[in-house]
């Protein structure tokens, strides 16, 4: 009984370990997509950036167009302003220049907007730039330890795997099966010890008497309150 018990209590000891163990390696895959959602949005804040750097240089050749369209028209009403026939065709003329130098005036404030919103775009995609940057090297650096962390949990899950078939094997079948029902109930903890007078799973009290009889190992006894088996405590 004295063997069986022992076997018992490491094999609480490793299901409790591979528990643990399944539930980081189920985090990972989480953890390393996470990363790559941050990743993925720097990288779209970047991307925006630089369409709209775009899009302000676009408007600023279509405004620089316009300009010189202006420019040219006030270049042909002067000329034309001299070989007016009459006093009207004069004043229409100059009236026509009026119009064309204010419509200068306002494509060039324009693209004195447009000149300072870019630089002010520019300095903005040097910083999104650089956090990007800082974030993609950072997140692959986790990335690949995360990777590595996957590899050492699944190695310790074979190897508790192992340990654990060993430690079945030459268990008696019915303290087994006890120990897997109380565990299936109790969140994972079948076993625990009996010491300070208390039940160290559920830590209501153990009679004196009950722990002598425990200590013996001859008979399972289990905690009157919650089930678990107990054991005599080592220490
Ligand atoms: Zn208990």
């Amino acid at each position: 009984m004295t063997q069986d018990f022992t076997r018992l209590k490491t094999l609480q000891e490793l299901d409790s370990d591979l528990k643990t163990l399944r539930d980081n390696l189920e985090e990972v895959p989480k953890r390393i997509k996470h990363l790559q959602d941050e990743t993925a949005r720097a990288e779209s804040a970047l991307a925006t950036v630089q369409g709209d750097i775009t899009e302000h240089k676009k408007q600023y050749k279509l405004a620089d167009v316009e300009l010189k369209a202006a420019e040219e028209k006030i270049a042909t009403y002067s000329v034309q302003l001299y070989s007016a026939k009459t006093n009207e065709q004069y004043k229409a003329f100059l009236k026509e220049i009026e119009t064309q130098k204010k419509t200068k005036q306002g494509i060039e404030d324009r693209m004195i907007v447009l000149m300072e919103e870019s630089e002010a775009l520019e300095r903005q995609r040097v910083s999104v730039e650089k956090t990007h940057s800082e974030l993609k090297a950072d997140s692959e650096k986790k990335v690949k330890s995360l990777e590595e962390e996957k590899a050492e949990l699944e190695a310790a899950i074979a190897e508790r795997e192992k340990h654990r078939a060993e430690v079945l094997d030459g268990l008696d079948s019915q303290l087994l099966k006890l120990y897997e029902r109380i565990r299936a109930k109790k969140s994972g903890i079948a076993v625990v010890v009996a010491s300070d007078g208390k039940c160290q799973g559920c830590f209501n009290p153990v009679p004196a008497q009950r722990v002598l009889e425990i200590a013996r190992q001859d008979r399972v006894y289990t905690c009157e309150a919650c089930g678990r088996i107990l054991l005599p405590d080592d220490k």
